[in-house]
C-alpha cells in the first residue's frame, strides 16, 4: 500500500458503512473519519458518531475557511471530511479511512494522490436496488434518485486502485484487511 491514507467509494446503499465500521471493530488501529454532514440524522445516527450533523450556515463556514479536505454534494445535502482529525491521525503514522462519496474521491485523489483508492461495488444493480429498499431510509424520490447517481457511480470503478464486491460483509472485510496489509 503506498499511502497510509485509504479512500472508500461506491454506490450508496452498497453497504460501505456496515464494512468500515465492522473494519474498525475488527482492526481498531485503523481510523475511521467521521464526515459533516447537512442531511438530518437517521434515528439510528448519533452526532459525533456517525457524522457531525452540522445546518447549511455551519456547514459553508467550514468549507470556506478551508476545514474540510474534500466536500460534495450528494442528493441534495452537503458532505465533507474534517480535515484537521484526518491530518493529525496521518501525523502520527495511522492508518486513516475515508467512506465518502466519487465526487469527494476524486478530489482526495487530486489533492492526495498517493491515498489507496478503493471502490466497494454490488453483486448487481438489481442487488442495490434491493439493499437500498430494505434499509427503508429514504422517501421513494429519494430513492429513485440515489439509484440513479448509483448507476452511474458504477461505470467508475476503473478510476480505484481496487475493486472489492460486497457481497457480504465478512468477506468483503476480510478483502480489506488483506488489501491494506492490516496485521
Ligand atoms: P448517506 O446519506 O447514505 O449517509 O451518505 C450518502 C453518500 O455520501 C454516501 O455515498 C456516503 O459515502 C457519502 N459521504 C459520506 N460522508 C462523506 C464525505 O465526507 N464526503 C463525501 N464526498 N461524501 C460523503
Amino acid at each position: 500500500m503506498k499511502s497510509k491514507l485509504v479512500v472508500l467509494a461506491g454506490p450508496s446503499g452498497v453497504g460501505k458503512g456496515t464494512v468500515v465500521r465492522e473494519l474498525v471493530r475488527q482492526k481498531p488501529q485503523v481510523f475511521l473519519s467521521v464526515s459533516a454532514t447537512t442531511r438530518k440524522p437517521r434515528p439510528e445516527e448519533k452526532h459525533d458518531d456517525h457524522y457531525v450533523f452540522l445546518s447549511d450556515k455551519e456547514f459553508k463556514n467550514e468549507a470556506t475557511n478551508g476545514n474540510l479536505l474534500e466536500y460534495a454534494e450528494f442528493a441534495g445535502a452537503w458532505y465533507g471530511t474534517p480535515r484537521k482529525p484526518v491530518e493529525d491521525r496521518l501525523n502520527k503514522n495511522q492508518v486513516v479511512i475515508l467512506e465518502i462519496d466519487l465526487q469527494g474521491a476524486r478530489q482526495v485523489k487530486e489533492s492526495m494522490p498517493d491515498a489507496f483508492m478503493i471502490f466497494l461495488k454490488p453483486p448487481s444493480i438489481d442487488e442495490l436496488k434491493r439493499r437500498l429498499i430494505e434499509r427503508g431510509t429514504e422517501k421513494p424520490e429519494e430513492l429513485e434518485l440515489r439509484l440513479k447517481v448509483a448507476t452511474s457511480e458504477i461505470e467508475a470503478e476503473n478510476e480505484f486502485d481496487a475493486v472489492v464486491i460486497n457481497e457480504d460483509v465478512q468477506s468483503a472485510v476480510e478483502q480489506l484487511i488483506r488489501l491494506l496489509n492490516l496485521t
